[in-house]
């Protein structure tokens, strides 16, 4: 479904991306996990067009995204992205802020938005709060309407960058489930997380990056248990991912 192939990019003297390739099944949920600053997010970006690339490729269903003739917008309608800050409309409500993409995007009738809507909303364990704004909400549950409002687009992909790193720890949990129950209906997912016992569980393979190289890809037991980079282990150790609690999750 997406297909990276040698891709550098470069802001001033930084090497945000230095010759990654990385490919992603339909159906697959793959993780990034990687120092802070280590290109990461940049590659995410790049995957749906925010950030463009001096080198290489990126496929997403066989179209080249940075290609001269690419429709760029139909391709973000395909993918949805999830940020650690939600960005809600804050003068919507919680149902509108689902309905605006599918209504003005989509050009869905506003009865069929709304039916969609309460759906995701149910899906996310949110439908007592479709009538209230944001702001009455707490992050996690801000973040569960921005994954519901991404959804709504019905993407073929779901691009997470760090979407638990800004919520207060009682409410990452809910949020991470949120994200297994859609990894475990089969969704295409690429996580850029710090959540270790997220990225073990759910991961079908976690791609490791250092310095903007991806140094390892394999599935959750090679990276935790075996890693073969030396840079993998020293990352994982540092983190103490053993010793971030199972509980919340
Ligand atoms: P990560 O998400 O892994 O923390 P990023 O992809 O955000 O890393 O950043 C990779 C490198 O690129 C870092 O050195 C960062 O400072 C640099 N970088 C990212 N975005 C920009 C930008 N817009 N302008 C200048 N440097 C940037
Ligand atoms: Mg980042």
């Amino acid at each position: 479904m997406v297909e990276i192939t040698e891709v550098s990019k470069r802001f001033a003297a930084v090497k945000a991306l230095d010759g990654v390739s990385l490919t992603v099944n339909r159906g697959e949920v793959v993780c990034l996990i990687g120092p802070s600053g280590s290109g990461k997010s940049t590659l995410l970006r790049s995957i749906n067009g925010l950030e463009p690339i001096d080198k290489g490729t990126i496929k997403f269903e066989g179209i080249d995204v940075h290609g001269r003739g690419t429709d760029i917008r139909k391709i973000r309608q395909r993918m949805g992205m999830v940020f650690q800050s939600f960005e809600l409309f804050p003068h919507m409500t919680v149902r509108a802020n689902v309905m605006v993409g599918p209504e003005k995007v989509l050009r869905l009738p506003v009865a069929e938005a709304k039916v969609r809507a309460d759906l995701l909303l149910a899906k996310v364990g949110l439908s007592d709060k479709a009538d209230v704004h944001p702001a009455k909400l707490s992050g996690g549950q801000q973040q569960r309407v921005a994954i519901a409002r991404a959804l709504a687009m019905q993407p073929a992909v779901m691009l997470f960058d760090e979407p638990t790193s800004a919520l207060d720890p009682e409410t990452i949990g809910e949020v991470l489930n949120v994200m297994k129950r859609l990894a475990d209906e089969g969704m295409t997912m690429v996580v850029v997380t710090h959540e270790m016992s997220f990225a073990r569980r759910v991961a079908d393979r976690i791609a490791v990056f250092d310095r903007g190289r991806i140094i390892e890809v394999g599935p959750p037991a090679q990276i935790f248990d075996h890693p073969t980079v030396q840079r993998t282990q020293e990352f994982l150790s540092h983190l103490g991912w053993d010793a971030i609690s199972n509980a919340q999750f």
